[in-house]
């Protein structure tokens, strides 16, 4: 995560970033009451970041495609994945836009559920083709994140962490 992105994203009391960027139309300050998950019991089904590296890494082994896998060209990848994610949040209204996306049809959150997945698996690909233990490297970072961002200071405080 970059500076910049990182000054955009929240750590919860738990540690977790909430997912909500600062600057984002669709969780604006002003928006503050859309900013709550709407369903409580939500929560992704169970899957290691290792068990997804092998998953792929033998998916591009069979087909041969290890040799066009470089850092640089999975992240050329990753990057253009970024851009489908981006796609569907396009022209679309801060109303479109509320948590848990409530207004978008089934077609609409599978399709952007695909588009996420392949932001994932490049982003797994890329750590594993850089020999980085990417499970290590975010809980690393996210402990970090708790440092520069203890509650007490940052609690309702869209400010960066050199400003709080
Ligand atoms: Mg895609």
């Amino acid at each position: 995560m970059s500076s910049s992105q990182e000054s955009k994203t929240n750590a919860n009391s738990n540690g977790l970033t909430n997912g909500t960027s600062r600057n984002s139309s669709c969780h604006s300050p002003q928006s503050n009451d859309k900013t709550t998950n709407l369903n409580e019991d939500f929560h992704f089904s169970e899957l290691s970041l290792d068990t997804l590296r092998k998953m792929h890494s033998s998916f591009s082994t069979a087909r041969n495609w290890d040799q066009f896998h470089t850092p640089r060209n999975i992240l050329m990848a990753l990057v253009g994945e970024v851009g489908e994610v981006a796609e569907h949040f396009q022209w679309k209204s801060d109303a479109e836009c509320q948590v848990g996306l409530p207004s978008w049809t089934p077609e609409q959150r599978t399709a952007l559920g695909e588009e996420l997945s392949d932001v994932l698996v490049y982003l797994v690909r890329l750590a594993d083709r850089c020999q980085i233990d990417l499970s290590k490297a975010v809980l690393d970072k996210m402990a970090k994140n708790e440092a520069k961002y203890p509650v007490e200071k940052a609690f309702g405080s869209a400010k960066k962490y050199n400003e709080l």
